[in-house]
């Protein structure tokens, strides 16, 4: 059967009528981002961000009039805010800081499967044990796994001013795309749409007071993670690697990637460093441990810390207990807790907090 075109869709969009405003989604502009591949349809629908979820059944009904349609295979429609005009940042402000958000760490990797969220995960708890106001963004638009890790779920709430609650998990703030997306629902995003639903989960987000905002960035080093980490005015970043070479000579690009937009690379994490066994309690270095501290050295950043390859992580991690959460006083939560500290102080250097100044000393 031939796939559907694009002018088809929008042929099937026009005869949607937003009975609001009493004109055709296409006509009113209200169609954005339209993708159309190998029979798979995604948009975003734009609506004013006071309307909000009041629009679903005009959602629905433009999910219904593409489906209909011979020769569609899926379609992903995304209800998205309009972004009222005095909460534009100023074209010529590349990277505004978010107000009230002292500084911004990204948690990324070179490739997917080392276990960068569930590094992030514990690496925020870790700083909210060690006494910082801690926030947890999933920067992750294409597979959100922050939901799933902190075990949340539904959708969240808005505040008056029409800005969307944070799910708290373990008493951190949490934002994803998990929660405004059904989990099954396919993600075809263009570019652009990538940057501006990142856009809203950092500024529509009611945050509040934070000392970090940990931003879990999708996998890889392409445009879409090039594109945040230009504008995401991210304080630095860390890197998640597993010791193999093959992972390693991704988190390089990684670090070149942060280089080229000028975001100060913190340094590695060596995740899966090496295995205990459960029953003899022996070593083993399963991926030849200590690539990362290596690797570090000659790329001339800092090897952040090692985390084991364990079970108990594992199914921690898995099923939204995460270890530092659960058993805040075990080894693995310690060696979350060793690398938070290191991050803690390089997020206080970069952002010139007090709690790193010198005392001043007035002579009178
Ligand atoms: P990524 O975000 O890099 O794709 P995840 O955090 O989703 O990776 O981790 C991938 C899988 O590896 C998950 O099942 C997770 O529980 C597991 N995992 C991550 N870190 C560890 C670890 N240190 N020990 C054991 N399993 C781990």
């Amino acid at each position: 059967m031939p796939r559907v075109s694009e002018s088809e869709v929008l042929a099937a969009l026009a005869k949607v009528i937003d009975p609001d405003r009493g004109g055709d989604v296409v006509g009113l502009k209200m169609v954005n981002g339209l993708v159309v591949r190998d029979g798979n349809v995604g948009f975003a629908l734009e609506v004013d961000a006071r309307d909000g979820e009041r629009k679903e059944p005009l959602r629905r009904a433009c999910e219904q009039a593409v489906e209909r349609l011979p020769g569609v295979l899926s379609v992903s429609v995304a209800l998205t805010a309009h972004r009222p005009p005095e909460a534009k940042p100023a074209a010529t402000a590349a990277k505004p800081g978010i107000p009230g958000i002292k500084t911004i760490l990204a948690v990324a990797s070179g490739k997917g499967g080392v276990g960068k969220s569930t590094t992030a995960v514990n690496l925020a708890l870790a700083l909210a044990a060690l006494g910082r106001r801690v926030g947890l963004l999933d920067a992750d638009i294409y597979g959100p796994s922050i939901p799933r890790l902190m075990a949340l779920s539904g959708r969240p709430g808005t505040t008056d001013d029409r800005t969307l609650e944070p799910k708290i998990g373990y008493g951190i703030k949490c934002m994803s795309m998990g929660f405004l997306v059904a989990e099954d629902t396919p993600m075809i995003w263009r570019g652009p749409m990538v940057v501006q639903a990142l856009e809203q989960m950092l500024n529509q987000v009611a945050w509040g007071e934070l000392d970090v905002l940990v931003c879990d960035l999708p996998p890889g080093t392409g445009d879409a993670q090039l594109t945040m980490a230009q504008r995401v005015p991210l304080t630095g970043a860390v890197i998640v690697s597993t010791p193999q070479d093959i992972a390693l000579i991704d988190a390089r690009k990684g670090l070149n990637m942060f280089r080229k937009v000028d975001v100060p690379v913190f340094g590695i994490i060596e995740n899966m460093s090496y295995f205990i066994c459960p029953h003899c309690g022996g070593r083993s270095e399963i991926f030849a441990h200590g690539g990362a501290r290596r690797t570090a050295a000659e790329l001339g950043t800092d090897f952040l810390g090692e985390i084991p390859l364990h079970m108990a992580i594992r199914e921690t991690s898995d099923s939204g207990t995460p270890i530092v959460a659960t058993e805040p006083a075990g080894p693995h939560a310690a060696a979350y807790l060793a690398i938070a500290d290191i991050v803690a102080r390089k997020l206080d250097a970069a952002s010139g907090s007090d709690a790193r100044r010198p005392p001043r000393i007035v002579i009178q």
